[in-house]
């Protein structure tokens, strides 16, 4: 098979998978004080430091959560009960248009119940950029304490947004203590990204995105951010997200944080075989649209649409050639509503509904996308014979 949908889920990397067959042949609890407890700990903190390696972040700031959407949810509402808690209420939300439903429905179910909080969308430009100049204005309008949310590289499109202008901006326009949120699973192991430099207070990583287990995940928390856990309990990671860690999964995701730090070089060539991709594309059929084209986006993704082909036939008839791709996000695979992602962008909701994602990884080989490649010629021929019949 031709994988060609790492963005939904990577496949799991030889050393996370040994990490994660040694931890489960252990048995310990991290909090407990036996040796058995302190083995489990030491995994626990040897990840830790490994996906704070990755993400340019001290290790004390690193929570492990069960993944990307735990701690999207948790950044968003443990920033407002813990801003809350220090009597210094955060009274606007800003969420950029394309974030992933973690952070979007988050966001909307706290502005229905968090009374005062007001929810404000921050628009993309067509190349799916934060549109800057209409994101200050929106920050200069209101007044109190902003918390925004800005993912670095989106998960449909690729298109990455600035960090460091979004902080900045923030701080200087986002009133007394604004705060900033990254949902970094995308990003973090493909393009560069420091959570300390980037000037964000919380940052989201997802295991599986790297090739590590699914179901683990962090949040990063800078140290003296306004921070309240979600749930009460037994106080683990620091108090900061109660329940026994999964030591097993936290170690895979520790292993695959490692290799795909190192495999960061890898990515140019990755880029290259996108980009081989997208110029096959437009030679089979040039009336083809890739979405954020113009803007930087990562280098494993590539969104596009051929305009009258509908992406759900196009994905089934590629899966029959062998060649796993996507639509949309896999999360919204199976809803018939066209991707929020396309729509913030300007596409209508016809084009928006052809809109299909190949995204490449570790394992992308140039076979894989010479068959993706053979695939859409195939299904093009096919279709150009049914109109002449
Ligand atoms: N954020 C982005 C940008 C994603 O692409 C995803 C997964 O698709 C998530 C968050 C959710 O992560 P998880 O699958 O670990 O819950």
């Amino acid at each position: 098979m031709a994988y060609l949908d790492h963005n939904a889920t990577s496949p799991l990397r030889a050393s996370a998978r040994a990490a994660l067959e040694a931890t489960l042949g252990e048995c310990g609890n991290a909090s407990s004080v036996h040796g058995a407890g302190r083995a489990a700990r030491a995994r626990v903190e040897e990840a830790r430091e490994q996906v704070a390696q990755l993400a340019g972040a001290r290790p004390s700031s690193v929570v492990f959560t069960s993944g990307g959407t735990e701690a999207n949810a948790m950044a968003l509402r443990g920033a407002i009960a813990g801003a809350l808690a220090e009597e210094d209420r955060i009274t606007r939300l800003f969420v950029s248009a394309i974030e992933h439903e973690s952070v979007r429905a988050n966001a909307a179910a706290l502005a229905e119940t968090v009374p005062g909080l007001k929810l404000n969308t921050i628009a993309v430009t067509r190349d799916g950029v934060v549109d800057l100049a209409s994101f200050r204005l929106a920050l200069m309008q209101g007044k109190g304490r902003a918390l925004v949310s800005v993912m670095a590289a989106n998960n449909e499109t690729g298109v990455v947004q600035d960090i460091e202008a979004i902080a900045q901006m923030v701080r200087t326009e986002g009133g007394e203590g604004a705060l900033l949120h990254v949902d970094a699973v995308q990003a973090a192991g493909r393009v560069a990204f420091s959570f300390a430099g980037s000037g964000a207070d919380y940052a989201t990583v997802s295991a599986h995105k790297l090739g590590g287990p699914q179901g683990a995940g962090a949040l990063l928390v800078k140290d003296g951010t306004p921070f309240a856990p979600m749930m009460a309990g037994g106080g683990q990671e620091m108090g900061r997200r109660s329940g026994t860690e999964n030591v097993a999964a936290i170690a895979g995701f520790g292993a695959a944080a490692q290799e795909a730090a190192a495999f960061a070089d890898g990515m140019a060539q990755i880029g290259a075989l996108r980009n081989r991709f997208e110029a096959e594309l437009k030679r089979i059929a040039p009336e083809a649209v890739v979405f954020g084209e113009n803007a930087v986006r990562l280098p494993n993704t590539s969104n596009f649409a051929i305009p009258g082909l509908a992406a759900e036939t196009a994905l089934i008839a590629l899966d029959l050639e062998g060649v796993a791709v996507s639509s949309g996000s896999a999360c919204s695979s199976g809803k018939v509503k066209p991707s929020h992602v396309l729509i913030a962008m300007g596409a209508d909701e016809a084009l928006a509904r052809s809109g299909l994602r190949i995204s490449l990884g570790w394992t992308s080989r140039e076979e894989d996308v010479d068959a993706a490649i053979a695939a859409l010629r195939t299904l093009m021929a096919r279709r150009s014979g049914l109109r002449a019949a």
